[in-house]
């Protein structure tokens, strides 16, 4: 089976993380602050959080936008849950804006709208989280404005998105986001097994996070309640939690960084080839914005129903039965029972989910071949000719 996504590992990263089992310093050591801050050079941000996962990332970054009970965050349905779970774990209530349907994202205009109505309502969102679906930002210069304009905090789920950049400047640059997260599961661009990052400019929205990520501790003597005790005195001054990321991880994550141009590079090269040579089938591929330079963590492509004699369905099975390990990117997360238990139901946002009634996730990985790649187009070639004989 070739699968739709799958890491890029060598001899480098494994060196990399048997030094660590060999060293002083098994989680939380100075690999950490390494990858941290070699990670933040890359993506010119000023600070930025190592973490045991992307969704621990997001939940951090909206305790530290003020998120609570109370308050709202908006966000695409087009996602995995952690963008929209990050809320309810705040006690917030969660809702979400429609995708743009040529680029799949969060749609700028309908944030507009729905923010101009919520004004009037008196229930404006604390935070948007603006998911780069498959790697390509959202509009964020338009959506950067917006947040100033009504006042909620704008952070993007880069999860796919390391590498990518938006307008020149990096992904992570904090040029449009308050706050930036990223993702370093296997599938991702770069991966530490489990691990995420949070990004950023503003050094108390950093310190914030800081200790968030461990239990909510302080060992400044300027921000504790009395003098210190002594060398070995720490105060918990609000609630946090244990979502360190081990020195391990972060080893894996410094050795994987030095390979990200080269997983870029190989990743538009193959979207890009799967571009021509999707050209005649009918199928809708990837609508890009100028502005946005995608990571390429997900190709996917839009059947054209009405040209092809088979199901959705159908297709999806086919492919995995030739052995191409396709996937569907995504439910959409207000249509799950726990979100439709909420109050969410069918027909909510119709663009999310005509998406998921056509949507197939395509092999996409620095490690796919162009062989494969070819085999990937002539398997789906073959299952979309048999339907049309049909037709
Ligand atoms: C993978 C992913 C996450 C969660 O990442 P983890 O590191 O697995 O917690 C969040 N948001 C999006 C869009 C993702 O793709």
């Amino acid at each position: 089976m070739i699968p739709y996504g799958r890491q890029s590992l060598d001899q480098a990263d494994i060196d990399a993380v048997v030094a660590v089992l060999q060293s002083d310093w098994l989680t939380q050591g100075p690999a950490i602050e390494r990858f941290e801050s070699a990670l933040a050079a890359r993506c010119q941000a000023s600070h930025a959080v190592a973490v045991c996962n992307a969704t621990a990332a997001l939940h951090i970054a909206c305790l530290a936008a003020g998120l609570g009970p109370g308050d709202r965050l908006w966000t695409t349905p087009n996602t995995f849950l952690a963008s929209a779970n990050c809320g309810l774990y705040c006690g917030a209530q969660v809702d979400f804006v429609d995708i743009d349907p040529l680029t799949w994202n969060l749609d700028a205009s309908a944030l507009a709208r729905k923010l101009a109505l919520a004004e009037q309502e008196g229930t404006l969102p604390r935070v948007v989280v603006a998911v780069a679906f498959s790697g390509q930002s959202c509009e964020m210069q338009a959506l950067s404005q917006l947040a100033r304009e009504y006042g909620f905090v704008l952070i993007e789920d880069a999860s796919h998105a390391v590498g990518a950049s938006y307008a020149g400047s990096p992904v992570g640059s904090g040029r449009f986001a308050d706050m930036t997260v990223f993702s370093f599961h296997p599938v991702k661009i770069i991966t530490t097994a489990e691990g995420g990052m949070v990004l950023t400019n503003r050094a108390d929205l950093a310190e914030h996070l800081r200790r968030l990520r461990s239990h909510g501790m302080t060992r400044d003597p300027a921000q504790m309640s009395e003098p210190s005790h002594g060398p070995w005195y720490y105060q918990q001054i609000e609630l946090g939690f244990n979502y360190r990321m081990t020195d391990i991880q972060a080893a894996l994550g410094l050795s994987q960084l030095d390979k990200l141009e080269g997983f870029i590079a190989r990743r538009r090269y193959l979207a890009e080839r799967y571009r021509q040579l999707l050209a005649d089938l009918p199928v809708t591929r990837p609508g890009l914005q100028a502005q946005a330079e995608s990571a390429w963590h997900l190709y996917v492509i839009r059947l054209q129903l009405e040209r092809i004699g088979l199901t959705h369905r159908r297709v999806f099975e086919a492919l995995r039965a030739a052995g191409i390990g396709v996937n569907l990117h995504y439910i959409p997360v207000h249509l799950q029972p726990y979100y439709r238990e909420l109050g969410f139901a069918e027909g909510d946002f119709p663009e999310a989910e005509r998406y998921y009634s056509e949507a197939i996730s395509l092999p996409m990985y620095p490690g796919l071949s162009d062989e494969q790649q070819d085999h990937v187009v002539d398997q789906l070639r073959r299952i979309l000719n048999s339907g049309s004989e049909h037709a």
